[in-house]
């Protein structure tokens, strides 16, 4: 079996929410691509409802690259307690950290049914299994305890 770092990741020592850098990968050519752990809940202490997490992840796909460059995905864990993100190049934590602050900031202060892109049966897998109000509620509970730049300390909250 290869060795999968997040596997090896205690998730029983960190203090959720956070952005934690879990590698960057260089291609042939030298382009670094980098991978995030966005963790929103604490392990094994709570989830975010299946619609909730699906709605912040259609939000997020959007908010996100509006306020950073070089995302290439944003994907919700199956544990639904956060997600992995992908970026182009090697950003500093606070910088990503910043970002999913004010996009989780709108979704909490602002957003309508509107402002979630992708929710007909053309456009998503499961477009019945959304809830900007769970999305909006779990927004608020990440922006109460500040997204740390530390996984295993509360740094920069
Ligand atoms: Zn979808």
């Amino acid at each position: 079996m290869p060795e999968i770092e997040s596997f090896t990741l205690d998730h029983t020592a960190v203090k959720a929410p956070y952005v934690r850098r879990i590698s960057v990968e260089h291609g042939p050519s030298g382009d670094a691509i980098t991978n995030f752990d966005v963790r929103f809940v604490q392990p094994n202490v709570g989830e975010i409802p299946t619609a909730g997490i699906h709605t912040l992840e259609h939000m997020l796909a959007g908010l996100l690259r509006e306020r950073i460059a070089g995302v290439i995905d944003i994907s919700p864990f199956g544990c639904r307690t956060g997600f992995h993100l992908l970026m182009w190049g090697e950003p500093a934590v606070p910088d990503v950290a910043a970002a999913l602050t004010e996009s989780l900031r709108f979704i909490a202060d602002e957003a309508t049914e509107a402002d979630i892109p992708g929710v007909s049966a053309l456009e998503c897998g499961n477009y019945r299994d959304h809830s900007l109000h769970t999305a909006r509620e779990w927004a608020k509970v990440v922006l109460a305890d500040g997204i740390s730049h530390d996984a295993f300390a509360r740094v920069g909250v």
